[in-house]
């Protein structure tokens, strides 16, 4: 990735379904800036503590230290007028206010980045992604591998029959799909689901 050189800031979001490696990939970019001996502060949102109430964590079990918070506005009186970068992750979970504050910080120099879904368990557009990827100089859409074909997949199907756009889970609740074979209609997937589970115990 070119980075802007000069006094400018700038918005990265890294996007895409879960298990697509977003965490990996910013804990990759902030150890860089960590090497490059950047002040770097570190975000992360309340609701997700399945790993850890404060770290990011990936699921190869990567991880970084930060802060939780729930509140994006938060931000602005946590935030050191020396950082330099300032890394969100699971932005989906903010209100649209991360849209201010990201770019107030951005204007002020600094370089944000922010990761999270694009999409919920039905394919749509989740929270404040979309619009953030508009204002955003930098856009990386990642790829997981399909759980049933092994193909690229770009969509989150959850396994459970849960219907709120918000259910925090990993690998038992969700997994990775492809185009071809994401279900938003959770009844099938969770017929598949159980079969597979039957089939593994089945030997
Ligand atoms: P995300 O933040 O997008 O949920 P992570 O960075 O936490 O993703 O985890 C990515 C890691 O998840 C991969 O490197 C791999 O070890 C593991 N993984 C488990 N299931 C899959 C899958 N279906 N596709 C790709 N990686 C997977």
């Amino acid at each position: 990735m070119q980075i802007i050189n000069g006094k400018s800031g700038w918005i990265e979001i890294i996007c895409g379904p879960m298990f697509s490696g977003k965490s990996e990939e910013l804990i990759k970019r902030l150890r860089r800036a960590q090497i490059a001996k950047r002040r770097v502060q570190i975000f992360k949102h309340g609701s997700d503590a399945r790993y850890d109430a404060t770290s990011i964590v990936s699921h190869s079990q990567m991880s970084l230290p930060g802060v939780a918070i729930s509140d994006i506005n938060e931000l602005m009186e946590l935030v050191d007028d020396r950082t330099e970068l300032v890394a969100i992750d699971e932005g989906q979970f903010f209100s649209d206010d991360i849209l201010a504050v990201t770019n107030k910080l951005a204007n002020q120099g600094k370089r944000i980045i922010v990761a999270g879904l694009d999409m919920d368990y039905l394919g749509n557009p989740f929270g404040p992604m979309p619009k953030l990827m508009c204002s955003a100089e930098y856009v990386s859409k990642q790829l997981a591998i399909c759980m049933s074909c092994g193909d690229p997949a770009n969509f989150t199907q959850r396994l459970t029959q849960a219907t709120e756009q918000v259910v925090v889970g990993a690998d038992e609740t969700y997994e990775a799909r492809c185009r071809l074979h994401f279900e938003p209609a959770f009844e099938s997937s969770l017929q598949q689901a159980k079969k597979k589970t039957k089939n593994k115990a089945n030997g």
